[in-house]
């Protein structure tokens, strides 16, 4: 435990609390397809984080009012477990919650092709089980790959994580004691061109150091991207393909 007058110091050698360079994400875990009822799922590890994805769709909307006729809607919510903190987090919506989601869904929406199903929704539901800073970025590439394994349509997949201040250094995706007591935090979610889709900043920075949190959470953007792409593309390919046409049911040679 730190008394309010012990100052932490986040680096011993060069290095930070659980061994990390600056530049270094936490360990990566991505599992596809971990729920049999969902059109397409996610199971992901950030360092400490835990979280699940589940996207359903495209379906029909309801409430019908919120149809659009010539593209489909896409709702996305995020939610903490009461389990997922240190201390019991009063369960259901409250304005951080709210605020996540909507940040999230802006994340991903630009790059789903929404025209092509009109008056319908994608539902996309993130389950935070276990936290520890980052909880929003592990959420918006966990969902960008449920919904690449729900087979929506989509430009590109969406990457993201963090860059922070700490100790008056610039280190990627800070952990939960990093984040509380650094002094700013960049979260980003991008496309593999590296265009913006997310950018928040909590705290203070200056711009050259704006530029270099910027740059160093593109890089890291640029890292997550290759595991979700080796991810989809380990499981698509390794799924058993029909030998002869004979083996897809109900449908004649012609048909196939
Ligand atoms: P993110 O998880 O995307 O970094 P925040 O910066 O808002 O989002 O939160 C940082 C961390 O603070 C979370 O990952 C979580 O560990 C913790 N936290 C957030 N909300 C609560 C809460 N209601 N109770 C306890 N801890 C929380």
């Amino acid at each position: 435990m730190i008394g309010m007058d012990e100052k932490l110091s986040f680096f011993k050698n060069g290095v930070r609390l659980d061994g990390r360079r600056p530049d270094e994400l936490r360990p990566i875990k991505i599992e596809v397809g971990v729920l049999a009822r969902a059109d397409g799922s996610c199971y992901m590890e950030m360092g400490d984080n835990k979280v699940i994805a589940a996207v359903y769709g495209p379906r029909e909307v309801h409430p019908r009012h919120l149809q659009e006729a010539t593209r489909a809607i896409v709702r996305y919510r995020y939610n903490m477990a009461s389990f997922s903190v240190e201390e019991r987090k009063r369960p259901g919506p409250d304005r951080r919650s709210n605020e996540v989601s909507k940040v999230s869904r802006e994340a991903l929406e630009p790059v789903i092709l929404t025209s092509y199903f009109p008056k319908s929704v994608v539902d996309v539901f993130v389950e935070v089980l276990q936290a520890d800073a980052g909880t929003r970025t592990a959420g918006i590439n966990a969902a960008s790959v449920a919904l690449a394994d729900a087979g929506i349509p989509m430009k590109s997949l969406i990457s993201s994580c963090a860059a922070g201040k700490v100790d008056g250094e610039i280190v990627l995706d800070p952990m939960k004691i990093e984040d509380n007591l650094g002094e700013a935090d960049v979260p980003i979610a991008m496309t593999p061109n590296g265009d913006i889709t997310l950018l928040q900043m909590d705290g203070r920075l200056t711009p050259e150091e704006f530029r270099k949190a910027l740059t160093m959470a593109k890089a890291g953007c640029e890292q997550i991207y290759e595991i979700q792409r080796k991810v989809l593309v380990d499981r698509y390919s390794s799924m058993d393909e029909p030998e002869s046409c004979d083996e897809v049911e109900g449908l004649s040679e012609e048909e196939i």
